[in-house]
């Protein structure tokens, strides 16, 4: 059972979900659908691991370009209200960057589409063709049934899809790095990671988890660019990095006193969290916490009240997984700790009602 090498993690539909085998087809479509919904890949692989969901897709691409596994290439999915098409289709479920109007997707999630599709291609020796019926090999799920998927957005790039796939396959362009970094990376920028570690010569899963970590060298390269200074973490993927922040201006380390002042500003966090990152991003803590204890960098800004707070870590992580509140990746950071919360702890809880292990 496979999945492409873009994956950055796999989370595999229920088995009551999807179709074993394909009924003898071959792999020679693709087929985008959009989530109707702003999720990472996980988020949305996890409600196909509810049983009797009667939906799944072969992978699903998160509003931050993460690519998740979901059903096995070798399967057919339940997706595009087609037992013909999926039976011949690597369908995917793309996150739209905001909800409504013409459904967007962020050029993170296109550039990991394309990608992907790309990838298909050449496993399986296809090309896409994009005719706006089913029988060219680019389909859309609005050519089987009576939906908006995937989005008028989303639809008005197929045939642009098409040509950046082809001339990739031609060799023509460069491939899209996936997911285009949203913030220059240098050495001891402090970037935080959500996904899988990869090994430097493989996809092996070391471990998922969230972390953060200082950058200590740059490698080029699409999927493993980086080695972070937290020793076990070793090379990532890009795609796994859902935030960043310059810790470095050009060569200048900040001052132990900018850091207390932007510990005092809630960038750092809080707790356990506070401390691992600053370790991570080469300051003391205990000599920061010294700083601020004694008020340094506390002029004009003020610092987040616990007192305020009304809601515990789990409403928040609540309202960010049933109602979408708080936005995604760095923004969402930002918010949950600009309100004073340990975005660590929210995120674990985040985590925890996506994998359905609370509900
Ligand atoms: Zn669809």
């Amino acid at each position: 059972m496979s999945f492409s090498n873009l994956v950055r993690s796999v989370v595999r539909a229920a088995s009551d979900n999807y179709t074993h085998g394909r009924d003898g087809y071959k792999i020679c479509k693709f087929t985008p659908h959009h989530m109707s919904g702003v999720l990472t890949g996980e988020q949305c692989a996890a409600l196909f691991q509810r049983s009797s969901r009667d939906a799944s897709a072969n992978y699903c691409i998160g509003v931050d370009g993460g690519i998740v596994g979901c059903v096995d290439e070798e399967y057919r999915s339940w997706c595009s209200s087609s037992r013909s098409n999926d039976c011949q289709a690597i369908t995917v479920e793309v996150s739209n960057s905001s909800y409504g109007g013409n459904w967007p997707i962020s050029d993170a999630s296109w550039n990991a589409l394309v990608a992907l599709a790309v990838d298909v291609c050449r496993r399986h020796n296809f090309r896409l063709v994009y005719d706006g019926t089913p029988n060219g090999s680019l389909t859309r799920h609005n050519m089987f049934s009576n939906t908006d998927c995937p989005g008028p957005y989303l639809q008005s790039r197929f045939q642009e899809l098409c040509n950046v796939v082809n001339s990739q396959l031609d060799g023509g362009v460069a491939p899209t790095p996936i997911p285009a970094p949203s913030v220059g990376r240098n050495v001891g920028d402090v970037v935080t990671i959500n996904g899988i570690f990869t090994s430097s010569n493989s996809n092996v899963q070391l471990h998922p988890a969230r972390n953060s970590g200082r950058i200590t060298k740059i490698i080029p390269g699409a999927l493993n660019p980086y080695l972070l200074d937290n020793g076990d973490l070793g090379w990532i993927r890009e795609s796994c990095i859902i935030g960043a922040s310059s810790s470095s201006q050009s060569s200048g380390r900040k001052s132990n006193e900018q850091i207390a002042a932007e510990v005092w500003a809630g960038k750092w966090g809080v707790g356990e969290d506070r401390k691992n990152r600053l370790k991570a991003a080469g300051y003391d803590p205990n000599i920061i916490q010294n700083l601020v204890n004694k008020g340094v960098g506390k002029n004009g800004t003020v610092t987040p009240s616990k007192s305020t707070q009304s809601k515990s870590a789990i409403d928040v992580a609540r309202e960010i997984w049933t109602k979408g509140n708080w936005g995604t990746g760095d923004e969402r950071r930002r918010k949950v700790e600009a309100a004073g919360y340990n975005y660590s702890e929210v995120q674990r809880y985040v985590n925890e009602f996506a994998s359905g292990k609370r509900k």
